[in-house]
């Protein structure tokens, strides 16, 4: 950063940093961002199941409502204007008795209010046409979800930032940071800069990056998401993706299956949560589980079939035993407009990317 200023410094290069710093870009001279890794994206960006959301699941009327339904326009815009490997899959949820449907109908009519796209519920004898190894009494058919290649999002932006002019700096974690009245000092272990505005998007770590800044407003838990996955010679069972009705009180969307744009098959992610922000591996759940959570759905699906994969950790806002249900925060700094934190941007926020560039420029074309 030249001549310890910098006019925006956006914290954090997964997917919502660099949207934000790409946006920024086309808008501003002089923006920064700062990524902890030696790589982009190393984060839950690359960690997640690469599904673009169609908007079924969030209540209506919330942030993640609105930026999943605009932001899966957005990314399947941006996909096909940059090249972007993604298809448009659809999937299904599948409800296993029929007192799971009244929560079926639910998340239909909260999808149409949504936005979601050409939601249709279709008996249980309709759903071997789309999945042909898939047993339920009823699912929702969602035609406009999709998949993305993560890693080609992450490498998208970050050439499209830096062919704007943005600076994209790994191995530069953000240290230090004080509020000086209006102006915001920021602290790398190279340098010690003045910025005008600062845009929190450091994921699993936005509390302790708001903390650094004397804010102890927010506090993530973090909840792991552990996959298995189907040998390959078994993964033709499914086509797309398969989801169960989520439970009420569950921190996830439930144990489902997502045919990869790679050609494999994932099931997963589990829910659970963990001690550190940093626990990728310890006490992994059996495949068991995972097996017992799926079968029902796939009668099919043998034990010896599955084989343990990647885990992702989710930025939740709420502790295991508290409601399922939180918003994005994307909100100013009480003390200064000038530091926009964005917290708690689990799923489905790469789905919602572009989405929440588009609303953190808008905050920055107010400072
Ligand atoms: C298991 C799982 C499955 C998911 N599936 C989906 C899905 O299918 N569809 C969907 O839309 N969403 C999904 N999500 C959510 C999605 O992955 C995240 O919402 C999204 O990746 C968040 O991006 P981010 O840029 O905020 O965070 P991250 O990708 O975590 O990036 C934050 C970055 O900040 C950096 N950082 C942290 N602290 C500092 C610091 N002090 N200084 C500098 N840098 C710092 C980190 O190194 C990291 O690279 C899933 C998430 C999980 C965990």
């Amino acid at each position: 950063m030249s001549d310890q200023s910098a006019n925006i410094v956006v914290v954090g290069g997964g997917v919502v940093g660099l949207a934000i710093a790409q946006e920024l870009s086309r808008l501003h001279d002089d923006v920064f961002l700062l990524e902890a890794q030696p790589r982009l994206g190393l984060g839950n960006s690359t960690r997640n199941s690469g599904v673009i959301h169609a908007g079924i699941y969030y209540r209506s009327g919330s942030l993640k409502a609105y930026h999943c339904v605009e932001g899966s326009r957005l990314l399947y815009e941006f996909c096909g204007m940059h090249g972007v490997h993604h298809a448009r899959v659809g999937k299904l949820i599948v409800a296993q008795h029929e007192s799971e449907i009244p929560e079926l109908e639910r998340l239909k009519r909260q999808g149409d209010e949504n936005g979601a796209i050409g939601l249709e519920i279709i008996d249980g004898s309709r759903i071997p046409e789309i999945e042909p190894h898939i047993r339920g009494v009823a699912a929702i058919h969602s035609p406009n979800t999709g998949l993305v290649e993560p890693e080609e999002v992450v490498r998208t932006l970050a050439r499209l930032a830096e062919s704007n002019g943005a600076s994209l700096l790994t191995d530069t974690p953000l240290v230090g940071a004080r509020l000086a009245g209006e102006r915001l000092i920021i602290q790398t272990p190279r340098e010690e800069v003045e910025a005008r505005v600062v845009i929190n998007a450091a994921g699993l770590y936005a509390d302790e990056v708001a903390q650094l800044f004397g804010n102890e407003r927010y506090q993530i838990h973090p909840c792991r998401g552990e996959y298995a996955e189907v040998v390959p010679a078994r993964s033709d069972l499914i086509r797309g993706l398969v989801y169960p009705v989520p439970s009420q009180d569950g921190h996830g969307l439930g144990v489902h299956f997502t045919r990869t744009l790679s050609g494999a098959l994932l099931l997963g992610p589990n829910a659970r949560y963990v001690d550190r922000k940093d626990n990728f591996e310890e006490g992994l759940a059996d495949l068991e589980s995972f097996h017992r959570a799926a079968v029902r759905m796939l009668p099919d699906l043998q034990l010896e079939d599955l084989r343990p994969s990647y885990t992702g950790i989710r930025a939740k806002l709420h502790p295991a035993n508290g409601p399922a249900f939180a918003d994005f925060i994307i909100e100013s700094d009480h003390r200064t407009p000038s530091l926009i934190h964005l917290v708690g941007i689990e799923s489905p926020g790469l789905t919602s990317c572009i989405s929440l560039a588009r609303q953190v420029a808008g905050m920055v074309e107010e400072i």
